[in-house]
């Protein structure tokens, strides 16, 4: 076989000479973390660029382990990152239904054919004996593996335990010897040795398939053509062609994308404190800036380019350029891509966006309840102007500005600063009061340049004049620029509260 490492895009877009149709089939086994979505933008991307289609399936035939909402959860989080689904629940389609469960009479009649080929078997063993087989093979150090003891039953012995009424799976028959070779796009041919791929159930003991062959069946039914899916799939794979061959179907091209990883190089998992997109949503986190960096965790376009809007990563994309590892998470790199992301939207927009942010319940990250809502929006236009080049999420916002709106607040630094004391502080805050009082127009430049005048007529140092004028009308020490700030805050708001910190100077 030959290596097709390097199909050219337009082969890949034309495989088989079938328009692309791609597939993202999670398992709605708990709220899928924002790494899951990395796979399934590949697909989408893929779909998109190609004029093809893109299906959701959901692979929930592991009923004991299907959680709650997962589906409803998986399903919001697609379309808060812009993901439009073509076929899937919900939106319906001509190869549905979309749910596994609802597939089971499927499953069931191929694992029937595979019995009749000679490439599965029902097998009886209970689970006392499979886990007492696998317990001795750890001892011995064996990987775990059936021992294929059903697989050469007669017809009497297995009509005899059908009679006795015992419980059946169903096993795959596996190649006993030789190689199975997978061919992956990304990775070229990738060869198993047969002896060590196990019998492994295709169909259990309730009637429904095991993802082996539930995927397996569904791929060839909804005429997936490309077949993207984590790296952890790359060691079942050599099985999942074996049942393509049995069940004598064209194999999709596949492509085995790289994990997501955490920076220690693991698997990402909630242990890394791995959000959900309804976290990131929280925070405040721009569906386009999470797209953008998710596309980025295992494709790259060059050595360079980081920023893509929508479209253009619809047409950058391809999946030559995906990488076969080195596909690792980075919150800070998401907060610092979120916070260019801010800084390009027009203020405008950026106010229309944060003010949810800002007006929720102060429990959930708002501003002080004690805060009348709705927010002057004009106001809040000029206020977030202020913050747009330091904010990384748009949930900062409350806190960062929170000082704009009301009086309640104590100083969270001292007023005094260094250098100075009480009387040289009153006499410095006293004068730009007197000052302040009778700047006329209020605008940011003539008041940086009177109160530097001030400055220098008192002998004070920019870290101590201005330094106590900041605290004096905002409590903090890091604001925004103090002249653009009091520009902002207006007139009476800032005398009151030089009166308010002289008043705290006795
Ligand atoms: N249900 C599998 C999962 O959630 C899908 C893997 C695949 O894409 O084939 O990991
Ligand atoms: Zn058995």
């Amino acid at each position: 076989m030959t290596q097709t490492d390097h199909r050219t895009e337009e082969q890949h877009m034309l495989a088989g000479g079938k328009k692309p149709r791609v597939r993202f089939a999670p398992s709605p086994t708990g709220l899928m973390h924002i790494g899951g979505y990395r796979t399934e933008l590949f697909n989408w991307l893929f779909a998109r660029k190609t004029g093809g289609e893109f299906i959701l399936r959901i692979e929930d035939t592991d009923t004991l382990r299907t959680a709650e909402g997962a589906v409803e959860f998986l399903i919001e989080g697609t379309q808060w990152l812009g993901m439009d689904i073509d076929e899937g629940p919900g939106v319906g389609g001509p190869y549905g239904p979309y749910y596994q469960t609802s597939r089971k009479a499927l499953y069931l009649q191929y694992a029937n054919q595979l019995i009749e080929s000679g490439h599965a078997y029902r097998c009886y063993c209970t689970p006392e004996r499979l886990d007492a087989m696998r317990k001795e093979q750890q001892a011995q150090n064996l990987p775990p593996r059936y021992d294929h003891r059903c697989r050469y039953l007669t017809a009497e012995q297995r009509a005899a335990n059908e009679a006795e009424g015992q419980r059946w799976t169903v096993r795959f028959a596996t190649n006993l010897e030789g190689e199975t070779l997978v061919h992956d796009e990304l990775r070229g041919d990738i060869v198993f040795q047969n002896a060590n791929v196990d019998d492994t159930i295709l169909l259990k003991t309730n009637g429904l398939p095991t993802y082996h062959l539930a995927h397996v069946v569904d791929d060839h039914l909804m005429d997936i053509t490309h077949l993207i899916r984590a790296e952890e799939w790359i060691s079942s794979a050599p099985l999942h062609v074996q049942i393509w061959n049995a069940l004598g179907w064209e194999i999709p091209l596949i492509y085995h994308v790289p994990d997501v990883l955490g920076k220690d190089k693991r698997k990402l998992s909630k242990r890394h404190g791995a959000p959900s997109w309804k976290e990131l949503q929280q925070q405040g986190f721009l569906p386009e800036a999470v797209v953008n960096f998710l596309a980025l965790i295992g494709w790259s376009y060059d050595d360079k380019t980081e920023f893509f809007t929508r479209e253009e990563l619809i047409q950058a994309f391809s999946l030559d350029r995906v990488s076969v590892s080195g596909a690792i998470y980075d919150a800070e790199k998401l907060a610092w891509m979120n916070g260019v992301y801010i800084r390009k939207l027009s203020i405008e927009e950026m106010a229309q966006r944060t003010l949810p942010y800002m007006e929720r319940p102060e429990a959930e990250g708002g501003l002080p309840d004690g805060i009348q809502r709705p927010l002057d929006l004009a106001y809040t236009q000029r206020v977030l102007s202020l913050e747009q080049e330091r904010l990384r999420t748009l949930g900062e916002a409350a806190h960062a500005v929170s000082f704009f709106y009301t009086d309640d607040w104590d100083y969270e630094t001292p007023l005094i600063q260094k250098g100075m004391d009480v009387e040289g502080t009153k006499n410095a805050l006293t004068r730009t009061r007197d000052l302040l009082k009778g700047l006329d127009p209020w605008e940011s430049a003539g008041l940086e340049e009177q109160m530097r005048a001030l400055m220098t007529e008192l002998g004070l140092k920019p870290g101590q004049f201005l330094g106590a004028a900041r605290v004096a009308v905002s409590g903090r020490k890091a604001t925004p620029p103090l002249f653009q700030m009091i520009a902002v805050l207006g007139r009476e708001r800032t005398l009151a509260r030089i009166d308010r910190a002289l008043a705290s100077l006795g």
